[in-house]
């Protein structure tokens, strides 16, 4: 069919478009503009934390996340143990984000012949920990051998109701823009591995100094998946109006938010929480704090919104912060800084191809 032909008439040279210029959601718009959906089941394709798939009665969440040695991860500073663990959790993270519940997994690895059968076991004891205190089925997967470094590639499903279902896209102008736990503590956990990596590099007889700094490695090495938002706004009553997890940075995924919700927003620097000891960590490396949150990633807490009228429905509940409102699209996203400043938010988040 792609015979070649002697008379062919003669091509353009061909454009080569660098990966760099278009960056990471560049580079996904491009290739999925084409996409078109056959089932009428696919309620929500490719733009959301997952899919959702009607199932009758109920709807299938389905998620895919690729980790690359090397990109995502340093085996020098994450033991294999943690990797598997957070491989799961960033998973886990995404249906959480849909207010879904957690099903099954499916795990694929290619590895490359550097690794023994006991590193393997390792980043599998770290996979199935997740499973059992996320209660999540691992059901199958692919293994392959790989030139170099380590890939792992996990698809999760899960489960909701029809209605219970939270997309990016359903922020109102005047919604309370929320979030859960506290920010920067992985980013800052980071930095002091990196640092710490260093000063090995330079004396492998140094013992990394990682004393002192346990919550923001903690952060860095065993994230958590907020699958308890789901149960706590469901007591209280309180149906969000858009969800996305925090992979990425503050700012990005405030700024998914609006773009798919086409409407502004007010962020109150101020008032995105911050651990103390993340917070005194940061000026220490000459980091604005809210910095680390805004830009940081890896977090994995979840930035929701909810209308006005359920203030006081939120209020109540411990470890979530009201951190602005929504507004109309022409507004604008705006951060407000503590002396009263209007700034715009942009993203300068783990956008990985253009790093
Ligand atoms: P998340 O940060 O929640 O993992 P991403 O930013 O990676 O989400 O992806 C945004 C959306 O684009 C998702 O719906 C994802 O499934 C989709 N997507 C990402 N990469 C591809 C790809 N190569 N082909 C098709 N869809 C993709
Ligand atoms: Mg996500």
């Amino acid at each position: 069919m792609f015979e070649k032909r002697e008379n062919a008439p003669r091509q353009e040279p061909q454009k080569h478009t660098a990966l760099s210029e278009l960056g990471e959601f560049g580079l996904i718009d491009r290739l999925t503009r084409p996409v078109k959906l056959y089932h009428p089941e696919t309620i929500k394709g490719i733009g959301d934390d997952a899919a959702v798939i009607d199932a009758g009665d109920h709807v299938i969440l389905l998620s895919t996340d690729l980790l690359v040695e090397g990109i995502h991860f340093d085996l020098i500073y994450m033991p294999l143990k943690h990797l598997g663990y957070k491989a799961a959790v960033v998973n886990i993270s995404d249906i959480a984000a849909m207010n879904g519940i957690p099903m099954q997994m499916t795990v694929s690895i290619a590895v490359s012949s550097r690794f023994p059968a006991e590193a393997l076991d390792e980043l599998y004891s770290g996979i199935l920990l997740a499973c059992e205190q996320y209660k999540v089925d691992l059901v199958g997967g692919d293994t392959s051998s790989s030139p170099k470094g380590l890939v792992i590639s996990i698809s999760i499903t899960g489960t909701a109701q029809r209605e219970e279902v939270v997309y990016r896209n359903g922020a109102r102008p005047g919604d309370l823009l929320c979030v859960t736990g506290d920010l920067g503590s992985a980013y800052m956990g980071l930095l002091v591995l990196e640092r710490e990596k260093k000063v090995f590099q330079v004396n492998p007889a140094m013992q990394p100094e990682l004393t002192g700094y346990d919550y923001q490695i903690g952060r860095q090495l065993k994230p958590e998946a907020r699958t308890d938002l789901r149960g706590l706004l469901q007591a209280a009553g309180i149906k969000a109006t858009s969800m996305i997890d925090i992979s990425d940075g503050l700012a990005s995924e405030i700024l998914h938010i609006c773009k798919q919700s086409q409407v502004g927003c007010k962020l109150f620097e101020e008032k995105i929480p911050i651990d103390e000891q993340t917070r005194e960590l940061a000026l220490e490396y000459n980091i604005i704090p809210s910095v680390t949150a805004l830009s940081g990633g890896e977090d994995y807490e979840i930035l929701f919104t909810i209308g006005q009228t359920d203030y006081e429905k939120i209020k109540g509940i411990p470890g979530i912060t009201i951190i602005g409102h929504m507004t109309a699209a022409s507004t604008g996203k705006m951060m407000i800084t503590p002396d009263g400043k209007e700034v715009e938010l942009t993203a300068q988040g783990w956008d990985g191809m253009r790093k």
